[in-house]
């Protein structure tokens, strides 16, 4: 064995026992580069250790959005702004920017099914990953549901714990489902919690004047929870004729124009 082949295998040894794959993927193709370009050994080995921190910085995010739950992944470049109405992108990528998050702001999308509201939150949602924040997708049934478990296996205060490390808290779906007075109550306990020190980021197809209604016709909590997640919000109202709908729309005029051609006698 050469004296390089065996340098190669310690150092692959090394990178491996120091747990540094980003090193240990680029450490011989920046070799070839710094011989061929001369590279002082101080440029290599600040390569090499680019290289791994690189490495690192990915999969923390993949991390994070794998923590987050997203029901899929959604980005803002596959949005596209001229099809929402109410929804600007100066406005949007401000928000990417998760100033919001640091000052524990929240963001409320309300406005017709089908109109981007679930799309607009998991790309934020997305882009706070990428900025290495602790996210937490839930559907609001899904939350009060797990709220109410825990609370019967003892286990509420548990759950509320690991609620208050998530740096932002998506709530999807809000008044989908009704709650009853005591799930209402549970989901009032996690946004008094998280008011003014945690981030919310809500979705309803509901008004603010129906949110009573699905909070089992309690007015004061639903004046209560509304007052405490719109105080610092962004409040975004999605408007416009449901995405999916229109889209099939738009196939269905394209695939009978095609019929039509074709059935045209010649
Ligand atoms: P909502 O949560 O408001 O009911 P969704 O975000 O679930 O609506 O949107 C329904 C579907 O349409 C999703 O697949 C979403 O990606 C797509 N969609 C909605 N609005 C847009 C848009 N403006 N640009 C691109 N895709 C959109
Ligand atoms: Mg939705």
């Amino acid at each position: 064995m050469s004296r390089a082949a065996i340098a190669k295998e310690v150092l692959v040894g090394q990178t491996r026992a120091l747990k540094m794959p980003g090193a240990l993927r680029c450490f011989e193709a920046l070799a070839r580069q710094a011989n061929e370009e001369h590279w002082s050994y101080e440029e290599y080995l600040s390569e090499v250790l680019a290289a791994e921190i690189q490495s690192r910085n990915e999969s923390a995010v993949r991390q994070r959005v794998r923590e987050a739950r997203f029901p899929e992944l959604k980005t803002l470049d596959t949005f596209d702004f001229s099809a929402t109405e109410g929804v600007s992108p100066p406005q949007i990528a401000e928000l990417a920017r998760g100033r919001f998050i640091e000052s524990a702001e929240n963001v409320l999308f309300v406005g017709p099914i089908g109109t981007g509201k679930t799309h607009l939150a998991i790309s934020l949602g997305v882009e706070a990953a990428r900025n290495r924040r602790r996210v937490l997708f839930m559907r609001a049934a899904d939350l009060v549901r797990s709220l109410v478990e825990a609370r019967d296996g003892r286990e509420l205060s548990r759950l509320q714990r690991r609620l208050n490390g998530v740096e932002l808290l998506i709530v999807d779906e809000f008044g989908f489902v009704p709650f009853d007075r005591a799930g209402g109550e549970l989901l009032f306990n996690i946004v008094a919690e998280r008011y003014e020190r945690r981030s919310i980021m809500l979705t309803s197809n509901l008004a603010f004047s129906e949110w009573p209604r699905v909070l089992g016709g309690d007015d004061k909590l639903a004046t209560a929870l509304l007052d405490r997640l719109a105080h610092h919000a962004t409040v975004i109202t999605t408007k416009g004729k449901s995405y999916r709908m229109r889209k099939r729309a738009a196939q269905d005029a394209s695939t009978s124009t095609t019929v039509k051609k074709e059935t045209r006698p010649k």
